[in-house]
């Protein structure tokens, strides 16, 4: 990062992307007095020759800029000390993802980057674009919120492609962000103990946007809606997408074919048909961002079409771990708000639904509609109590507790199912915090309790 060359930077945040991005701007030749309040962060920053300083006592004016790292709360519900010290002392607070956007806009402006964001789906979205590029041919790095901390990319050059999943967070940090293409996938609230109001959470989003040389934005939801129309009085590229709308300008999904749409005429360019890692309708409108945003950069639909098929998909995400007999196990451990849980809900039938952890805002009360799919739940961790009141007489189930005996209690009573494929469904719409470290690590608990199981035959990986 030679943007900060022969100038002093403050850093806050010493994890993993914090020091990579802490080495990036010593080796762009600026001077970095890093801090973090976990002393051994610190030592470990020391012992790879960082300089480190506690930014209480710091000079702060001396400072050309603060980098935040991600994790660091910015505004709510009250800002981290070294935010209000660097603010007090007009210092300009960015984070990684601005450093990148600084570095490509001096090195490489015309490299292609597009920009992931939303409420759901923006990883898979992220790894869906950077595999058909990369299928493609295409020099392509992939990184931000998911995989490789950005500043770890490899540095800008005009054919470099680079895929980057951005958080709200790295958005509201990044000011001058102004990718080729911005994707805006979809609003629905979540996150909003960190981001206040709704208002406020969307404002953040639609900036990725706001910004983009194209924007393209899921238009499957009221908050979509309005910015996309917003963008467009304002004089800026937008392409529509839907999951289910027929649009009269854009791409659409009608079952497992995607469309592009000019003027009201409707030309079929792609299908998901038989590609398992991309079932369901919420991946539907994953795929239709990548179509839009891989036909910007110059893909041929036949080049998108073949990325499509072999797209392996991402672990937690849905992710088929293993078959018995008709008893399906599925690991959608990613799932963290009922919202997110819904997609996999909808894409089976004949459900033994695992489920709790520690609960959002309004539970699982928006599942109702999908509840008839649910054979049994299997409730686990502190929302247990909460979601057996909201399943009622609607839905037996039991409280097994802990993940182990869920999952063998489910495969159980799956295996007595006869009514066809029965699913063994990991879907918690909660966070995973009260029993485990994050929601890998409940996944991999879920995998491990699977292949555990008398005769499990493993899928994939
Ligand atoms: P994110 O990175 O935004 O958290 P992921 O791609 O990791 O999103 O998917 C998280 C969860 O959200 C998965 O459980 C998946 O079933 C669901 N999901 C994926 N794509 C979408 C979408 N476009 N709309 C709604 N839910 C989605």
């Amino acid at each position: 990062a030679s943007s900060f060359a022969g100038r002093q930077v403050a850093l806050f945040g010493l994890g993993g992307s914090g020091l990579a991005t802490a080495h990036a701007l010593v080796a762009g030749g600026a001077g970095v007095l890093a801090w973090d309040d976990n002393p051994q962060s610190v030592e470990k920053a020391k012992a790879e020759g960082i300089a480190t300083g506690d930014l209480r006592g710091a000079d702060w004016p001396r400072f050309a800029a603060f980098v935040l790292s991600p994790g660091v709360p910015l505004t709510h519900p009250k800002p981290h000390w070294s935010v209000e010290l660097a603010r007090a002392a007009g210092v300009e607070v960015i984070g990684d993802v601005e450093l990148f956007v600084r570095e490509r806009n001096a090195r490489a402006p015309e490299a292609p980057f597009i920009a992931i964001t939303g409420t759901n789906g923006k990883s898979t979205t992220t790894a869906l674009i950077a595999h058909i590029l990369q299928a493609a041919g295409r020099d392509t790095q992939m990184g931000g919120n998911i995989g490789r901390a950005v500043m770890t990319l490899d540095p800008p050059a005009s054919q470099r492609h680079y895929v980057v999943e951005c958080s709200s967070y790295q958005i509201d940090l990044a000011p001058s962000i102004n990718p080729t293409a911005g994707v805006l996938l979809n609003l629905t609230p979540d996150h909003l103990d960190r981001h206040g109001t709704m208002q406020h959470y969307a404002g953040i989003k639609e900036r990725l946007v706001a910004g983009s040389d194209t924007a393209i934005i899921g238009v499957d939801d009221s908050f979509c809606v309005q910015i996309a129309e917003r963008l467009e009085r304002a004089g800026r590229k937008v392409v529509r997408i839907s999951r289910r709308l027929p649009l009269k300008d854009g791409y659409f999904a009608e079952g497992s074919d995607l469309f592009r749409a000019v003027d009201g005429r409707r030309t079929r360019i792609a299908s998901l048909e038989g590609i398992g890692s991309l079932r369901g309708q919420h991946n539907a409108q994953n795929a239709l961002a990548a179509l839009a945003a891989c036909l910007g950069v110059g893909l041929t639909a036949g080049e998108i079409q073949a990325g499509f098929g072999t797209f392996p998909g991402l672990a937690h995400r849905m992710e088929q771990v293993g078959r018995k007999g008709h008893v399906l196990f599925v690991n959608d451990s990613k799932a963290t708000n009922a919202d997110a849980a819904a997609p996999a809900l909808s894409s089976f039938e004949r459900i033994y639904w695992i489920a709790g952890g520690l609960p959002k805002e309004g539970g699982i009360e928006p599942l109702r509609g999908l509840f008839p799919r649910i054979a049994r739940a299997y409730l686990i961790g502190e929302g247990a109590p909460a979601f057996s009141v909201t399943l009622g007489e609607a839905v037996p189930y039991e409280i097994s507790g802990t993940l182990a005996a869920a999952v063998e209690h489910a495969a159980a009573d799956a295996a007595r199912d006869g009514g066809g494929e029965a699913v063994v469904l990991l879907s918690p719409a909660c966070a995973s915090f009260d029993q485990f470290r994050n929601f890998e690590v409940r996944g991999e608990a879920f995998r491990q309790a699977v292949y555990a199981i008398d005769g499990i035959e493993p899928v994939g990986g």
